[in-house]
């Protein structure tokens, strides 16, 4: 009997311990970014107006940025880190007043995050290396995705295509 105990006790102990690896190793695989830095050195590095898009989560007002009537041939990068992300191929005037891209340069450089603020349920999108956050992504985008990514202005820097 007492073995019987033992045995169920172990068997216990083993699924706790299964179960507290399977947790472990999902908060491993929420991906701290790949550039990390405090926010003494994002004040440092960015206009007011960026900080409060990029790490705040701000919205710059609509027809205030830089880049929504920018028509420029050329790529649009993150203002943290300067990752590529859109191109000016898949810009599209959306009319919201936000630069609008039906499709990303590399989706994988791309977070989406689900954003219940301000009583809506929209996918924040960030970039994957620095965190930063660029706007959101809507299904009622042109051809050929559907997809309309609404970003910041002060989320993006701009090279132009020689
Ligand atoms: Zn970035």
């Amino acid at each position: 009997m007492k073995y019987v105990l033992f045995i169920l006790l172990f068997n216990l102990s083993c699924t706790t311990m299964a179960q507290k690896e399977k947790s472990g190793k999902m908060t491993k695989k929420e991906e701290t970014p790949e550039i990390t830095k405090t926010e003494a050195e994002w004040r440092q590095q960015l206009t007011p107006m960026q900080y409060y898009v990029v790490r705040e989560k701000g919205t710059e007002r609509p027809f205030t940025g830089e880049f929504w009537d920018h028509k420029e041939k050329g790529t649009y990068k993150c203002i943290g880190c300067g990752e590529e992300l859109f191109s000016s191929e898949t810009k599209f005037d959306a009319g919201c007043g936000w630069p609008s891209f039906y499709d990303a340069l590399d989706k994988n450089k791309i977070k989406v995050n689900r954003d219940t603020s301000h009583g809506m349920i929209r996918e924040e999108i960030v970039c994957k290396k620095c965190n930063a956050h660029l706007g959101h992504v809507f299904n009622d985008g042109p051809n050929p995705t559907g997809l309309r990514y609404c970003v910041n202005s002060a989320s993006l820097g701009f090279e132009k295509k020689h």
